[in-house]
């Protein structure tokens, strides 16, 4: 039984994996106290998928007043106002968090504003108050990673400052070729400037399956956003009003702004050491039901190893509050998690790439269906492609998206792979004619062997 101050669960950050916790344990009759150094919605609503989703949207609408003559409507080069842009960005931020704000209100969550610091398994500080629980969840989320020899400056930024831009620069490097490089590269390419992706791997969200990197390589290229990969960057110095990277072995790399997007580290947990809890280079392990090595403290979302998304954060704060609430949850199959960068051309994929699958099944089979093939594709003029992998006569274990908005179609997808489905049993549905969802449709008939609006 609880002590009478004490809640059932006591959670550390409310960011996506924190607040879902607290959202769901109030939902099955649990007392909750949630601690929040800033604002509920941490990373995702305030400093990443919202805001950056919203430049992406900016972005995509630049680019479609730039080639609406193509179409026959002469729209004209667009002109960015950034302080418009971040107007809009942060309306769409504010109405999101007054309703979370609400919602947490609404299940009756205690939200305790401060920074918190783990005493013991049960209990937390926030100045001089000391909250007890029943289960301690930490749920600190991640930081942007910087690099030692190449400090933060006004010319040289993360993410975090790129939200903060108050014009666009006239050349950008962008150091690092992932999720958060790719995306803003998209943007500012997009709003007009000349962008250069400086990648120490051989590709582009070198996470993805081969085909994506590839086809995004190719399709940047024709944007016009330069890509150095395979590059060693050895000195970054600040040349007049600029910047400039040493890339070994090749030409330097000058810009006024460099983004720094080489990853996100585990935020870190202010008091951990009096956990005796197992970490992992600042990130906490957890088996399946989110447990830590401590009886009764559980790890949620980007602090815990594995794929950094808001949406696996959703997941584990809901599985955590089923477990406590004794509900027997089913555990994550994180290979089922969908992954979405939203540059341009999307890049969407659920399960394994080719090369992951031949390493669990050996053999496999693969089809990529082309959108040059898709109706709605072509009317929205974009490129790029569908690739499905399945075991050898097996289900379908993959799909890998490339094109405008392929986003939005990555649900279907998802539950293919998640309910294993063999590409004969997806064939029979038929999907609508013009959609691009079509492409996924016309893909699996091309695995099962009757292709429509694709070579045999
Ligand atoms: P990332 O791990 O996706 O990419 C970082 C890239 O930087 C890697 O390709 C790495 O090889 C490269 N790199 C590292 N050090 C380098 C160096 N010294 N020189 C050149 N390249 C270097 O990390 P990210 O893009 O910073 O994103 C962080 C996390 O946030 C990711 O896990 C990502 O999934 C998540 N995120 C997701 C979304 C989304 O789902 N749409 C959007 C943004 C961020």
């Amino acid at each position: 039984m609880s002590e009478p101050d004490e809640a059932d669960v006591l959670i550390l950050g409310a960011g996506s994996g924190g607040y879902a916790c607290a959202l769901r344990a109030a939902q099955l009759g649990l007392r909750v106290t949630l601690v929040e150094k800033d604002k509920v919605g941490g990373t995702c609503l305030h400093a990443g998928c919202i805001p950056t989703k919203a430049m992406l949207h900016a972005a995509e609408i630049a680019d479609t007043a730039r080639h609406s003559a193509s179409v026959g409507v002469d729209l004209g080069e667009p002109r960015i106002d950034m302080g418009r842009v971040a107007a809009y960005r942060q309306g769409v931020v504010d109405r999101l968090f007054k309703g979370l704000t609400g919602l947490i209100a609404g299940r009756g969550i205690d939200v305790v504003a401060g920074e918190g610091r783990v005493v013991d398994a049960h209990t937390v500080a926030v100045g001089d108050r000391m909250l007890r629980g029943r289960h301690l969840v930490l749920a600190t989320g991640s930081v942007a990673k910087t690099i030692p020899s190449i400090p933060l400056s006004d010319k040289v930024i993360t993410s975090d400052g790129a939200l903060a831009l108050t014009a666009v620069p006239r050349r950008v490097a962008v150091l690092g070729g992932g999720v958060i490089g790719v995306e803003f590269a998209s943007v500012l390419r997009s709003f007009g400037a000349e962008v250069t992706i400086v990648e120490a791997l051989p590709r582009l969200v070198a996470a993805e399956d081969e085909a994506l990197s590839a086809g995004l390589q190719r399709a940047f290229r024709q944007r016009g956003i330069a890509t150095r990969l395979g590059a060693s960057v050895s000195g970054v110095s600040e040349s007049g009003d600029g910047i400039r990277l040493e890339v070994d072995g090749d030409e330097p790399v000058e810009a006024d702004l460099l983004l720094v997007a080489v990853g996100r580290g585990p935020a870190p947990v202010p008091g951990i050491e009096n956990l005796a809890v197992e970490t992992d280079r600042g990130y906490v392990p957890v088996d399946e039901r989110c447990r830590t090595t401590v009886e009764g403290v559980y790890a949620v979302g980007d602090l815990v190893p594995g794929l950094q998304l808001a949406h696996r954060g959703f997941a584990q704060g809901i599985l955590v509050a089923e477990v406590l609430a004794g509900l027997g949850p089913a555990p994550i199959v994180e290979s089922g998690i969908p992954r979405v960068t939203y540059c341009d051309p999307e890049v969407a994929s659920v399960g394994l790439t080719e090369a992951a699958a031949r390493e669990k099944y050996g053999e496999v089979e693969t089809v990529e269906y082309n959108l040059a093939g898709n109706g709605k594709s072509q009317i929205l003029q974009t490129k790029g492609f569908v690739k499905l992998v399945r075991a050898k006569d097996g289900p379908v274990v993959g799909v890998h998206m490339l094109g405008a908005r392929v986003g939005e179609q990555i649900g279907e997808a998802q539950l293919i792979v998640g309910w294993q489905a063999h590409p004969e049993d997806v064939a029979p549905l038929v999907h609508a004619h013009p959609t691009q969802n079509e492409a996924l449709g016309e893909a699996h008939l091309a695995l099962a062997g009757k292709p429509l609006h694709a070579h045999a």
